[in-house]
């Protein structure tokens, strides 16, 4: 059972943070608007506010959960518009942000306040968001102790300067303990591979077949828009709709299986990975798939699993395909061929996917990872690699040793015939 609560005013939140909320406001309300006119200039007249958001036309400093709000949001409104046949483009007027529970969460303060609760909302000053006390009226603060957690809605919106809230609340459900953590690989050759050992969405024959031809048919339009471009003529559009949604529809089934195949209880990690590491991923493997139906699994995954309630969390990507599982050692040498992972130090061979996925599992509680810029993972995984040598040491009894230690990127080679002496005492 759920209540709502509707219009709380969010009358203790100081100047500095309305200051936050109007900000986002502004920024939001401009990318729901622009969203709207995507659609619209597409007469996409019933778009699915799951498909990815097109963040590479309309780049923003939104977060990826503030864009999903907004994107399910325009999505709702240009439906509407078009089954009631209007004339007139919508435009957003009044301030309406239609968010979830990824972005406004309620908190209980630790010791009695003058208020009832904390409500946190992310901003677009990433990691800071504001906590606006809120102070209830008495029915609502009765409903609030009978149903404790928030529903995927949350409405915030501004009428004469004032923002208000609405919530809706259900009964909170007994909190399943954590007991595995899963790690899944985004690819392009397989859509999904996950830590325990399964792979999803083998990319099928006759995908294969409709991405060859879609890719011959870009080819073509491509010549054809640089002939038009220099006779000043409009130029077509590149993205071919048919073999798109055939992708599409491949990569929502090889999730559901993988969802299904989930263990109860765990919990998924998933690669962090922005719209740069997808190109880059992309140009490695066969260009399948261009790098945006890596952005469209990787944003299905996270629905699908808010959707069924199971925790994930978004982890450090970086040298996940050239770190070996088992000992910590990162070489690109490791992965001699796209399927296959064969570490060099310890010996250990697997599927590569697989070997990858182990890797982003360990990282779901490894903050200090999680937390480090790109450029500074392979660095931060030599060292610790070379802090547990004696270990690595020990998993690779009976394998002939290499002598060297290839520092990822090949910058430094480093030659070690024994370990060095303070190697268990960095620093
Ligand atoms: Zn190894």
């Amino acid at each position: 059972m759920k209540k709502a609560l509707t219009h709380l005013k969010l009358e203790q939140a100081n100047l500095a943070k309305r200051q936050k909320l109007d900000d986002l406001a502004a920024e939001y309300m401009q990318v729901t608007q622009a969203y709207i006119n995507w659609l619209i200039d597409r007469e996409i007249r019933e778009p699915d506010k799951y498909a990815a958001v097109p963040e590479e036309d309309l780049p923003t400093p939104l977060s990826d959960r503030w864009q999903r709000c907004a994107w399910m949001q325009a999505c709702g409104i240009v439906r509407s518009w078009y089954s009631n046949e209007r004339e007139n483009r919508p435009v957003l007027r009044n301030i309406c942000l239609q968010a979830n529970t990824n972005v406004v969460k309620l908190e209980w303060p630790d010791k009695p306040s003058t208020f009832d609760l904390w409500l946190k909302i992310s901003t677009l000053d990433k990691g800071h968001p504001v906590l606006i006390p809120l102070t209830l009226y008495d029915r609502a603060r009765e409903a609030i102790t009978q149903f404790p957690k928030l529903c995927s809605g949350v409405t915030l919106n501004k009428r004469d300067g004032d923002w208000y809230a609405t919530l809706v609340v259900e009964k909170r459900g007994r909190k399943p303990k954590l007991k595995q953590v899963v790690g899944v690989d985004i690819g392009l050759i397989n859509i999904a591979s996950t830590s325990i050992g399964q792979q999803y969405g083998q990319i099928s024959e006759p995908l294969r077949r409709r991405v060859e031809l879609a890719t011959a048919k870009r080819r073509h339009k491509q010549k054809l828009n640089a002939c038009l471009k220099r006779k000043g003529k409009p130029t077509l559009d590149l993205t071919d709709q048919r073999a798109e949604a055939f992708a599409r529809n491949e990569i929502g089934q090889a999730l559901n299986r993988l969802i299904a195949d989930l263990p109860p209880g765990a919990a998924a990690a998933v690669e962090r990975l922005t719209v740069k590491d997808m190109r880059f991923k992309s140009r490695q493997m066969n260009r399948w798939l261009k790098a945006g139906q890596l952005g469209y699994t990787r944003d299905k995954l996270k629905f699908k699993l808010d959707e069924r309630g199971i925790r994930y969390r978004s982890v450090q990507p970086a040298y996940s395909s050239q770190e070996c599982s088992h000992c910590g050692f990162v070489s690109p040498m490791n992965r001699r061929t796209q399927a296959d992972f064969d570490c060099l130090w310890c010996g250990y061979k697997a599927n590569a996917d697989e070997n990858a996925a182990a890797n982003l599992a360990k990282r779901f509680d490894d903050e200090a990872l999680n937390t480090l810029p790109f450029r500074d993972v392979g660095t931060e995984l030599a060292i610790r690699f070379m802090r547990r040598l004696p270990d690595a040491r020990s998993a690779s009894a009976g394998l002939e040793l290499q002598p060297i230690i290839w520092l990822p990127r090949g910058k430094v080679v480093v030659a070690i015939d024994e370990p060095p002496p303070t190697v268990n005492q960095p620093g």
